[in-house]
């Protein structure tokens, strides 16, 4: 099934100019890219993107690390591009994640993980339609 998730190439990436190497990684997945823009969150955009994860005691830190530079955000595309994606970035933490995959080689650690992905369909909606006008996603 054709699917769509959201991308983030996170500060930790783009301070350590890594955007084409890990958008090299996603392309040889197969993924394709329907919409990208580079952006600076604000905190409250940070706080309502990562609302889901308030009660967690990485929270803070997490909205503090979010806003601490530049990030690129995707609208992927492909089969099954979820749990495809998923795979491209590896284990949230980057000790645990698979060889070749982005965490493994990029991650500074289990909070600068260099990459977000949606977890699910649900997930993947509510965060593409958080991020992206619709006429911004052009295929
Ligand atoms: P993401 O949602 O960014 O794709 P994920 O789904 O692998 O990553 P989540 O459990 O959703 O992981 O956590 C969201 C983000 O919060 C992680 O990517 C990481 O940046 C940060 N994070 C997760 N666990 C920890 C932790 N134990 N300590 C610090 N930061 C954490
Ligand atoms: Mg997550």
């Amino acid at each position: 099934m054709t699917e769509r998730t959201l991308s983030i190439i996170k500060p930790d990436a783009t301070r350590r100019n890594l955007e084409g190497k890990i958008i090299a990684k996603i392309q040889e997945a197969g993924l394709k890219i329907a919409a990208m823009k580079r952006k600076r969150w604000t905190r409250y955009e940070a706080e309502k993107f990562y609302e889901v994860h308030k009660e967690r005691p990485f929270y803070n830190d997490l909205v503090e690390f979010m806003t601490s530079g530049p990030i690129v955000l995707m609208v992927l595309e492909g089969e099954n591009a979820i749990a495809k994606y998923r795979e491209v970035m590896g284990a949230t933490n980057p000790e645990e994640a698979a060889p070749g995959t982005i965490r493994a080689e990029f991650a500074e650690n289990i909070e600068a993980n260099s990459v977000h992905g949606s977890d699910s369909p649900e997930n993947a909606e509510k965060e593409i339609a958080l991020c992206f006008d619709g006429a911004e996603i052009v295929g």
